[in-house]
């Protein structure tokens, strides 16, 4: 449908749904509001917008509001939204050495931008190519950690990933409990457990601070990714860590429950019968259904795999 179309019967109606397809903005139909709608009006409505074939959008407007400039809005969001797509998938196949030109020019073209889109390609480097971070690449992005190429959370990530790479745990430490600045935000505590994960700390108080995560009302992803980080840390970690997630992480969704149990059978064993996973990268693996990464589904995010599988 035109936008003048749809306009032509927007003007008729006083409320009115609109449906966009999600994927080019453009208005597949309209709708006016039953002036006594009831809740059931409304939810009959939502559920017959399968009929289009195509991924959509509704919205229920004010009618004297929809104007020529919030229909063709919707179009330039559903096209920059594509672009962000294409580019973030592309990203999330380039080379170690593009992704690190990418943030070294620290330019970008809308719709991308500097302001967290750079946090993404740092994210990427760590969580898909992070043995390929050779001494003189990551002297390269060292040099970033002071030049605006980054955006603030881009470069406290990317300080966390290269004093992991470094195997410096006591930088690492020091930035966990604060006496370092780093970690801001709940995003930086996951890829600083991450980072503690991967030089191996068995360092009690930050393993027990991790497991103080698991008595707060803290949303379950939060201690999914504690969960993980523990359980690529290992049984050094200490057998006081298997008992904390067996008496606090329920029965809840079978993937969750999977991580769980595969983390628990991980802790309660000895090291020896465990290899590296080999099919990930320390327990991530490009999403090949969208962009970034995503947890390994032969480890479960952990990275390891027992000797018995
Ligand atoms: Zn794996």
């Amino acid at each position: 449908m035109t936008i003048d179309e749809a306009l032509g019967i927007v003007k008729q109606t006083e409320l009115c749904w609109i449906v966009f397809s999600a994927e080019t903005g453009n208005v597949l139909s309209v709708d006016g509001v039953l002036s006594d709608e009831t809740m059931a009006n409304k939810f009959e409505h939502l559920g017959n917008l399968s009929g289009f074939g195509q991924p959509v959008m509704t919205r229920r407007f004010k009618s004297s509001s929809v104007t020529r400039e919030i229909l063709e809005k919707h179009q330039t969001e559903a096209e920059q939204r594509k672009i962000r797509v294409h580019v973030l998938t592309e990203w999330s196949m380039a080379t170690t050495e593009q992704l690190a030109r990418i943030l070294e020019h620290g330019q970008y073209d809308a719709p991308m931008q500097r302001d967290f889109d750079s946090k993404i390609i740092v994210d990427n480097l760590w969580e898909l190519h992070r043995d390929e971070l050779t001494p003189v690449l990551r002297e390269r992005l060292e040099k970033l950690l002071t030049s605006d190429v980054l955006c603030f959370a881009a470069q406290t990530k990317l300080c966390i990933y290269l004093t992991a790479l470094n195997g410096d745990e006591q930088k690492l430490k020091a930035i966990w409990i604060g006496a370092e600045p780093g970690r801001n935000c709940w995003d930086d505590a996951v890829a600083l457990m991450d980072a503690l994960a991967y030089v191996r700390t068995t360092d009690q108080e930050i393993i027990g601070d991790m497991l103080k995560i698991f008595d707060t009302d803290f949303p379950f992803g939060g201690k999914l990714s504690t969960m993980i980080a523990l359980g690529k840390i290992g049984p050094a970690a200490g057998s006081r860590v298997a008992d904390k997630i067996r008496s606090t992480v329920y029965d809840s969704h079978p993937a969750l429950v999977a991580v769980r149990d595969r983390v628990l059978e991980r802790l309660e064993s000895e090291e020896g019968e465990w290899l590296v996973c080999g099919d990930c990268c320390y327990g991530q693996v490009r999403n090949q259904t969208g962009f970034g990464a995503k947890p390994c589904p032969k480890c479960l995010g952990i990275g390891w795999r027992s000797i018995n599988e």
